[in-house]
C-alpha cells in the first residue's frame, strides 16, 4: 500500500471514530509520527495531504525541519522523551512538544523559551501505565506539575499524552485513554481552565483513542511502513 492510501485508510477509521464520540473529522489531528523515515516519505505523506509531523529525537527532527523548511505549512511536533540540555533546542524549532514531565524540564523549556520570546506550547505526558521504563509523569504528581507549569510565563499547557502499555489486543488501551481523559477534565475544573488536547493513539488503537476523546493521534508505522531501525 502507498502512503497515499494508508492516509485514506486512517481518514476513514478516524472519521467513524469521531462520528462514535459525537466530534468531527477536522476537530482531529492526524500526526504522522515520522521518527527513523526518510525525507521522501515524509514529502510523500505531505502531498497526500498530510500536515502534522512528529519526531521523537531533537536533532534528528531538526535534520528533517532544515531540509523541509520551504514546506512552510507543516506544523513539527515533539513527541518523544526530551533531555533537559536539548530544551533549548526543541525550543527553537518545534511547535508543540508532548513531553513535559518534570519541572526541572518545565524550568528550562520556559527559560528557553523567554530567551527567544516565544510562548512555546506544551502537554504533559502522563505515564498512565505507571510504567517503571516510561517517560512521563505519574498520575499522583500530575496536578502538581499542572499547577507549577500554569506559573510559567513562556509556557502554555495545552493539554495531555499517554502511551498506554503495550498489548496486542487494542481495547486494552481503552481505560488507559478514558483516565487520561478523565484526568483533563479533573485538572480543568480543579484549575478552571480549559485543556484543548488530548494526544493519545497509534497505529494499533487510535480509533480507540479517537472514541476516548483524542484530538491528536500519533501514527507511524500503519502511515509510513515499517520503520528502518
Ligand atoms: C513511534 C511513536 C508513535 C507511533 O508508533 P506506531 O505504533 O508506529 O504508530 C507514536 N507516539 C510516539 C511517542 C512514538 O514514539
Amino acid at each position: 500500500m502507498s502512503i497515499k492510501e494508508n492516509i485514506k485508510q486512517i481518514l476513514e477509521i478516524a472519521e467513524k471514530s469521531a462520528k462514535k464520540s459525537g466530534r468531527n473529522l477536522k476537530d482531529i489531528i492526524i500526526l504522522g509520527a515520522s521518527k527513523t523515515q526518510p525525507i521522501e516519505k515524509i514529502i510523500d505523506a505531505y502531498n497526500a495531504g498530510l500536515r502534522y509531523f512528529g519526531e521523537n529525537r531533537v536533532q534528528e527532527g531538526i535534520n528533517k525541519i532544515e531540509a523541509l523548511k520551504n514546506y512552510k505549512d507543516i506544523h513539527w511536533h515533539l513527541i518523544g522523551g526530551l533531555q533537559t540540555n536539548k530544551a533549548k533546542y526543541a525550543v527553537k524549532y518545534f511547535e508543540l512538544i508532548h513531553s513535559l514531565d518534570r519541572k526541572s524540564l518545565a524550568d528550562e523549556l520556559d527559560k528557553r523559551a523567554k530567551k527567544i520570546n516565544k510562548i512555546q506550547d506544551v502537554l504533559i505526558e502522563v505515564n498512565i501505565g505507571k510504567e517503571e521504563s516510561k517517560y512521563g509523569v505519574k498520575p499522583e504528581d500530575l496536578n502538581s506539575l499542572v499547577e507549577y507549569t500554569l506559573k510559567k510565563e513562556n509556557l502554555n499547557l495545552l493539554g495531555l499524552m499517554c502511551i498506554p502499555p503495550y498489548s496486542e489486543n487494542k481495547e486494552d488501551s481503552r481505560p488507559y485513554f478514558a483516565r487520561l481523559r478523565d484526568l483533563k477534565e479533573d485538572i480543568e475544573k480543579e484549575f478552571n481552565i480549559q485543556l484543548p488536547h488530548l494526544s493519545m493513539g497509534m497505529s494499533n488503537d487510535f480509533d480507540i483513542a479517537i472514541e476516548e476523546g483524542a484530538t491528536i493521534v500519533r501514527i507511524g508505522t500503519r502511515l509510513f511502513g515499517e520503520r528502518n531501525y
